[in-house]
């Protein structure tokens, strides 16, 4: 028989990894994790992964609730051809162990609760007549996309080089421009409060 449809390589987030990953996160990040089915995961925000985000302290989860503490949104299944293939600033996700997409993601949202800048509420950079510089914004949120690909790739191969995506280079050199112009917001990493 033929099969007509190609089969999706799924990584599926299991009880033991779950419970190594939740270690991970309240002893490196100071960080909780909650678990999503991955249907409700579509379209979180353009700079983020479809596989896992970061609500910080305070922010509104989906559920309409405030979250007491940094709280790591993760879904329950990864399709890991959509993951390899993942737009990034920088890194090339190629490289990745499949056993390592769930390691690598849960340190990629521990790099944001640790390096990203405190904004307010509102996550934009203004204008001095106070209007929203979008640009500007969009590049420092793929700043910290490009710093939190960065932690989580030394944080698990901290001997290994990192994997660049061809043609990265132009854009790592701008968003390096906008990060050293902004170095105010970008500063060193913040030391974590297990949990
Ligand atoms: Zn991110």
């Amino acid at each position: 028989m033929l099969l007509s449809a190609k089969t999706k390589d799924l990584v599926y987030l299991t009880a033991d990894l779950l419970s190594e990953l939740l270690s991970i996160a309240r002893t490196k990040g100071g960080c909780i994790i909650e678990v999503k089915d991955t249907r409700n995961m579509t379209n979180v925000c353009q700079y983020e992964f479809t596989f896992a985000y970061l609500l910080f302290e305070g922010d509104i989860g989906f559920g309409g609730h405030t979250v007491r503490c940094n709280t790591i949104s993760l879904v329950n299944c990864i399709d890991a051809e959509a993951f390899r293939t993942a737009r990034r600033p920088e890194m090339s996700f190629e490289s990745i162990p499949r056993d390592q997409v769930y390691r690598f993601l849960v340190y990629h949202e521990i790099g944001h609760a640790l390096l990203n800048p405190i904004w307010p509420k509102s996550k934009t950079i203004r204008n001095v007549d106070g209007t929203v510089n979008q640009e500007k914004t969009e590049m420092v949120q793929w700043g910290c996309e490009l710093r939190a690909d960065r932690f989580a790739w030394k944080s698990l191969f901290p001997s290994q080089p990192l994997p660049r995506r061809d043609g990265c280079e132009s854009m790592v050199r701008s968003l390096e421009s906008v990060m050293w112009s902004h170095k105010d917001l970008f500063a060193g990493a913040r030391v974590p409060k297990p949990l």
